[in-house]
């Protein structure tokens, strides 16, 4: 027997099998995409197919044509590549096999189809060049959104192991990454790393491609131009050979059939679209300065995007209480919550919103410009309510021009597209004449205008519900086209001639019983029952035999039925032909209808912030240069939807707003002063950094991360939840905030907490933002402790924005800095807040020795100072801990309590470190306890207090080092040591 595999139809599909390696061949043989070999085995498994056989031994399985997309869907969430291959010839026009092509290549990172993607979510491919041969080394990318053309080119410094490029594709949504590949075909590490870290999938490219000369040739050809100058792109940018590659792999995959004179004969025939790469835009440079940096780690700890702890399952999974979800999302406990309730309007909006959270400006100029229109909006309830009304119905017209340049446009995406481009000119009217709306009316006008004869042309011709797709026709009008409406009444009038046609021929024959019928399969056909059959005339010819009955055709029905489907394909061929008119109507304009679904976007996201300002409250905060940050009556944004008029509003302020104390601040003027003046200084240095104590529970974690969605909102643009807020420009917010063990399975909580705290002391500015949560709880109290010390000590001093909660109520004693010592660098720079709680007597008739059984209620209020007690009993016993442990936690407590007196004030810099050794020395050691000390219970060391007061300290510190001879050192050292032998 013949080998299977060797048939010429199998060795076509090995042909293209070929030539797209890694991908699944997705192979049309008449109605059905087939699968065979290994493809089939695979694909069965991964989404459950039959699998069969097309004959013995080759495993074979299939989808049939109408439901390619669904199926597509299914493979592509699997992280499968898809290459489609389609019959480009009418299969009963061919001569032996039928010619195919390879028509679009589906990746991760390259989805185009409505049907593929989420309207609110963006996706992005990537191309990345590393441009340094270390762990750190920088990398240069080149990001594109395949679905509406938008390319940027970006770089990342590769600082913290190559996380900050991880961080700065995450922000992106970023799904496939290229890169250049080696000759040994591995995946580089420093790739992987990227490709293990955000789960995404990489791609690897011939390594010519990534070279400067071939892919600024890719690119000037792509776009037609000398030199990439006139984007704003200089011609030796270092991210151009990532931006070459990209395009290289777009017109492979995305235009398959252009490179392919196989596919060429498709086009002709009709039966494939024609796709180009039209909708690609020019490459923007983004510069590191233009955003506010917000790394990964932040992202998920503030739930930028979604909540930490999400309920697995729906793509939406997260959403709901994320401060995305604020603006996504109807409002918590009305029944309207989903996706579906939230004050944007416009898929282009709900991407737009996402990218300007996830990096928001860090240009005056462009945060301003969106606060001045927010409030416009805000102002004129009337003009919002009118926009949003019109903006309803705007479809995704970025994503819609990407589908038409690309030839994958469906009916309802060309009427939709129209629909939205007709609404344009009246929004820009509408923003006509409001001063900061300015700029977005000058943007969308002129385009709008110049596409409403293009979108008003297609309105016309099209009936207002489209068909899903052309396959049966019904798009076009009548009246519209001339050969289209013959055709189609061709067709109608069938129907009439059949029933003339069966009434002609039961007159000319007694045949009484006589029908003329029609089925999709056997066509038309006349029947006699089978006692008639016997008497059928000549001219009938048998067709088809039933139980009961004969079917014939004659010459007469048989001229018929060639005509009618003639006019059916002529309809519907004509139908195309009109379509593709109306869609190159659009797609010779692209550049403007990107601009308006950009401004359409912005506008959306606008009027969303106004709506959920002026719903919510919100006020337009004051945007300054200085290193400060003020808000008054301060809210969570999440939170005081839950809570509404039960969430207790905060204030704070860091940093300051003075030029003249900046400027003493850096040390400039603090150099020249004598130390009388030190003091007044000392009261002219605004704090930066805010130690906040207080019990459990008592809103500690709420208040920085609410300070820090409030910075972050200002900078996106929106309004805050707050009576009043000054926010000096920020570079990047950094946040620590308690480790969700479950997100770093692996690794120690402690060493994850470090890690973190690593990058923020490496990398925080004066200009940052910085907010720690319990720094130090996974390791032993003393090494905590001293950590938490060393680490507010060295951000108080680089003077960044810090808010710091710790139950290290030690801590509170930075405040104190400079009291003693004028000179003291962190004088003035650490302040104590504290959570308010009321106290009150459990009960009141309790005898003296419970005396501290009290109740405590969390007031949930910010105030200045220090607490001395973390209550944490009190929340033990608020969570039900059996009341005997409660009472011996109590007792325990009381002998254990250090004692804070002023003198543990003016300890500074060296209890840190005598802690920590006192720590590695083994804590076995019969501790030395101060005389002074409340007794310390079971041989426990009093944690700051031990050495402070023994006199070989007071000795070392009265100790003159510079009147002394080497010897006399020597000589005194030694004295040291015997004294610090002994006990105090
Ligand atoms: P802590 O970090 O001090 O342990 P949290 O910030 O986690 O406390 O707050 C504990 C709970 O208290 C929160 O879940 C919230 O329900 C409530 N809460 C916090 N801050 C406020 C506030 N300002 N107003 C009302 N309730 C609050
Ligand atoms: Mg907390």
């Amino acid at each position: 027997m013949a080998d299977p595999r060797e048939t010429p139809a199998m060795q076509q599909y090995y042909r293209f099998k070929k030539r797209h390696p890694g991908c699944v061949l997705f192979f049309r043989i008449g109605d059905f995409y087939e699968m065979f070999d290994d493809d089939a085995v695979l694909v069965s498994k991964a989404i459950g197919l039959t699998l069969t056989q097309r004959t013995a031994g080759v495993p074979m399985c299939g989808v049939p044509h109408h439901q390619l997309e669904t199926y597509l869907k299914k493979l592509i969430d699997k992280s499968f590549r898809v290459a489609v291959c389609e019959q480009i010839e009418p299969a009963e026009s061919a001569k032996g096999l039928v010619a195919r092509a390879v028509t679009r290549v589906l990746t991760p990172g390259t989805l185009v189809d409505g049907s593929l993607l989420e309207d609110a979510t963006p996706l992005k491919l990537a191309a990345i060049l590393f441009t340094g041969s270390g762990e750190d080394s920088p990398a240069e990318i080149a990001v594109v959104d395949a679905s509406t053309g938008q390319f940027t080119l970006a770089s990342a410094s590769g600082v913290n192991h190559g996380q900050s490029i991880i961080d700065e594709l995450m922000r992106r949504s970023v799904r496939e990454l290229l890169y250049a590949a080696p000759a040994d075909n591995s995946v580089p590490p420093r790739v992987k790393r990227c490709l293990d870290a955000l789960g995404i999938s990489g791609t690897p490219r011939a390594a010519w491609q990534f070279r400067t000369q071939e892919a600024r040739e890719a690119l000037v050809e792509h776009f037609k131009v000398k030199s990439l100058a006139g984007f704003g792109v200089r011609d030796d940018d270092a991210a151009i050979p990532a931006a070459g590659a990209i395009v290289r792999y777009l017109a492979e995959t995305q235009t398959a059939a252009a490179g392919d004179a196989e596919a060429q004969v498709g086009v002709a025939n009709g039966i494939i679209p024609k796709s180009t790469l039209a909708h690609l835009r020019p490459p923007t440079r983004e510069h590191p300065g233009d955003w506010m940096t917000i790394d990964a780690v932040s992202l998920r700890a503030l739930e930028v995007e979604r909540v930490i702890r999400a309920a697995p399952g729906a793509m939406d999974a997260g959403l709901e209480g994320s401060l995305l979800g604020v603006f996504l999302t109807g409002p918590a406990g009305n029944g309207s919550g989903g996706s579906g309730g939230g004050v944007c309007k416009t898929a282009m909006g709900k991407r737009l919103l996402r990218e300007w959270l996830c990096r928001p400006s860090r240009s005056l100029k462009v945060i301003e410009s969106r606060h001045a229109a927010v409030a416009a909006l805000k102002e004129d309830r009337r003009l919002a309510g009118e926009l949003r009304d019109l903006l309803a119905d705007v479809p995704d017209a970025a994503r819609i021009a990407g589908r038409i340049a690309l030839g994958r446009a469906t009916p309802r995406d060309l009427v939709a597209i129209a629909r939205g481009l007709a609404r344009a000119p009246s929004i820009a009217a509408l923003l006509d004449g409001i001063a900061s709306l300015k700029p977005l009316h000058a943007r969308l006008a002129s385009p709008a205008n110049e596409l409403r004869p293009v979108a008003t042309h297609i309105l016309d011709a099209c009936v207002e519900e489209p068909p899903p797709h052309l396959r049966e026709g019904g798009l076009i009008k009548d009246g519209i086209d001339k050969e289209l409406d013959e055709a189609r009444r061709l067709q109608t009038d069938a129907g009439h001639w059949l029933v003339e046609y069966q009434e002609r021929l039961l007159k000319e024959h007694s045949l009484p019983g006589l029908k003329v019928g029609y089925n999709k399969i056997f066509g038309y056909y006349i029947e006699l029952t089978a006692a008639q059959a016997r008497s059928a005339p000549a001219a009938f010819t048998r067709k088809q035999t039933l139980k009961n009955a004969e079917r014939y055709i004659t010459p007469e029905l048989h001229e018929f039925e060639r005509k009618v489907s003639t006019a059916e394909s002529r309809a519907l061929s004509r139908e195309r032909e009109i379509f593709e008119e109306l869609s190159a109507s659009i797609a010779s304009r692209l550049t403007e209808v990107a601009t308006i679904a950009d401004a359409l976007g912005e506008l959306d996201v606008l009027l969303g912030f106004a709506e959920h300002a002026a719903r919510a409250g919100w006020v337009r905060p004051e945007m300054t240069d200085a290193n400060v940050l003020t808000i008054h009556d301060g809210r969570h944004p999440v939170l005081e939807r839950t809570l509404g008029r039960d969430f207790v509003p905060n204030d704070v302020e860091v940093g300051s707003r003075d030029e003249e104390t900046e400027r003493q601040r850096d040390g400039v003027e603090r150099a020249k002063m004598s130390s009388s003046d030190t003091s007044s200084l000392r009261h002219s240095v605004s704090p930066s950094l805010s130690l906040i104590t207080g019990p459990n529970m008592a809103g500690k974690s709420t208040f920085i991360r609410q300070v820090a969605l409030i910075t972050l909102l200002a900078h996106a643009g929106s309004f805050v939840p707050a009576a009043r807020a000054t926010i000096g420009l920020t570079d990047r917010i950094f946040t620590r905030i308690g480790a969700d063990d479950a997100l770093h399975a692996g690794q120690s909580t402690f060493m994850v907490e470090m890690t973190e705290t690593a990058n923020i002391l490496h990398h925080a500015s004066p200009r940052s933002l910085v907010i720690l949560d319990e720094i130090g709880r996974g390791t032993s109290t003393l090494d905590g402790l001293s950590l938490a010390w060393a680490i507010t000590e060295h951000l108080a001093a680089v003077g960044c924005r810090t808010l710091f909660a710790t139950h290290y109520h030690e801590l509170t004693d930075l405040a104190d800095r400079g009291e003693t010592d004028p000179h003291d660098p962190l004088a003035g720079r650490i302040k104590n807040l504290h959570v308010a709680v009321r106290e009150w007597p459990l009960d009141a008739h309790a005898e003296e020795g419970a005396a501290s059984e009290t109740q405590i209620i969390f007031l949930h209020r910010i105030l200045p100072g220090k607490t001395d007690q973390s209550y944490g009993i009190h929340v033990a016993r608020l969570a039900g801990l059996p009341q005997g442990v409660i009472g011996r936690a109590r007792e325990v407590l009381a002998s254990l309590a250090v004692h804070h007196g002023p003198a543990t004030g003016a300890v500074v810099e060296p209890v840190p470190g005598a802690a920590a050794s006192g720590d590695s020395e083994g804590s076995k050691k019969k501790p030395r306890v101060p005389t002074t000390r409340v007794e310390q219970p079971g041989g426990q060391m009093g944690l700051f207090t031990e050495f402070v007061q023994h006199p070989a300290v007071d000795a070392l510190r009265e100790l003159k080092i510079e009147n002394l001879s080497p010897l006399q050192a020597f000589d005194e050292l030694r004295k040291l040591k015997d004294a610090a032998a002994s006990k105090p």
